[in-house]
């Protein structure tokens, strides 16, 4: 039997490349060759220890492939979106497998199918059980009846399809910030609104190119980095705020200047620090809304001052990650956008050099790092 290579983690700060039996599927299923796969800051985190995961597990959940086999069985199976799909087709999934249907979540709130009890997700899954393997680093992945697959339109390149995923995180931040009302009455991301975005790392950046693209009034960039302020400027932010510069109460009054003398309508958290978290609450406005996108793992607390809650009459939204069809949104977004994405892959990398990728991953000469197991 031939043998395939993937990348597995079995502990915080291990991963090795091994081989693996290349994937037998089933008359549903379906065996995607995996063209390239982007390092997620969750990887990182995830290779930091900050995520009770079922080790071992094969990381990766960006990723464009195309079609190897497809069971006889799986075009009525899997949820496909922009098909049909034929072997051969440049394809993504999303991370997530389809929500049961059955469970309290998908029967009360269906609308969010990402609190389902009984979905896995590919590239969080144990390595443990079959079918193997079941995550973006390595050079084929084996998606079961119960998947999503996403249909890659022709003239969007694999290049810019690497980042369907965090585009769908990015577009659901700023959705998660649209509110019912009339503009000025109501509440909410409309066009003339300001939206601080904190951190500009790939996912900060992909939510200024967003906030762009529909025409957000005022889009200010929040980081430590400089280099990154100058990129977040080229994706759409009309001004940007140095958070390693000064005071918190004086960030507080240079955004304040730029906002009415109020603070930004609404803030949308992607740093994954902690600290980031306080900050958004002390420059949103009074009344405004905070969208926290950063803290997808734990990397700790911050103390809080419960009371600002209460005195700005604050709307706090989480999320976790997105409902599928978001990849539609997001595939719409990165063809139709004129945001510089090119400048967005810094790193580009063989499979055997996961750990470098990992390593490099959220430094300052880094954006987005790919992993090309297809080359
Ligand atoms: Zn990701
Ligand atoms: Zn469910």
């Amino acid at each position: 039997m031939s043998q395939i290579q993937a990348a597995i983690m079995t502990g915080p700060g291990q991963i090795d490349v091994r081989s693996y039996p290349k994937p037998q599927i089933g008359d549903d299923e379906v065996l995607l060759k995996i063209e390239r796969t982007g390092i997620c800051g969750s990887d990182k985190h995830m290779f930091a220890g900050h995520m009770a995961l079922p080790f071992p597990v094969i990381p990766g959940h960006e990723l464009v492939g195309t079609i190897e086999e497809m069971g006889p069985a799986a075009a009525d199976s899997l949820a496909i979106v922009g098909g049909p799909v034929a072997v051969g087709d440049r394809v993504t999934t999303t991370p997530s497998s389809r929500a049961c249907g059955r469970c309290y979540y998908c029967l009360h709130m269906p609308q969010r199918p990402t609190l389902c009890s009984n979905r896995f997700v590919y590239g969080f899954v144990s390595a443990d059980l079959a079918p193997i393997p079941r995550g973006g680093f390595a050079e084929y992945l084996h998606l079961t009846g119960h998947s999503w697959l996403f249909k890659i339109p022709d003239d969007l390149p694999s290049e810019r399809a690497v980042l369907t995923e965090p585009a769908a995180v990015a577009t659901r931040a700023v959705e998660r910030a649209l509110g019912p009302g009339i503009p000025h009455i109501g509440e909410g991301l409309g066009l003339d609104k300001s939206v601080l975005v904190l951190g500009a790392g790939p996912i900060g950046q992909l939510v200024v190119a967003v906030l762009s693209h529909i025409g957000t009034d005022l889009i200010i960039a929040g980081d430590l980095s400089a280099a990154r302020l100058e990129l977040a400027r080229t994706m759409g932010a009309h001004q940007v705020l140095a958070m390693g510069e000064g005071s918190p109460e004086q960030r507080q009054l240079a955004l304040q200047d730029m906002t009415a003398g109020v603070g930004a309508d609404i803030v949308i958290e992607t740093a994954g620090v902690p600290v980031a978290f306080k900050e958004s609450l002390d420059l949103v406005r009074r009344g405004g809304i905070v969208v926290e996108v950063g803290h997808f793992t734990d990397p700790g607390g911050v103390e809080i001052h419960p009371h600002i809650v209460c005195f700005k009459d604050l709307d706090i939204r989480g999320m976790w990650a997105y409902p599928s069809m978001q990849f539609k949104t997001a595939l719409s977004f990165l063809r139709r956008t004129t945001a510089p994405l090119d400048r967005f892959i810094t790193h580009r990398l063989p499979l055997s050099d996961i750990r470098e990728g990992l390593d490099i991953t959220g430094g300052e000469e880094a954006m987005k790092v790919v992993v090309e197991p297809g080359n």
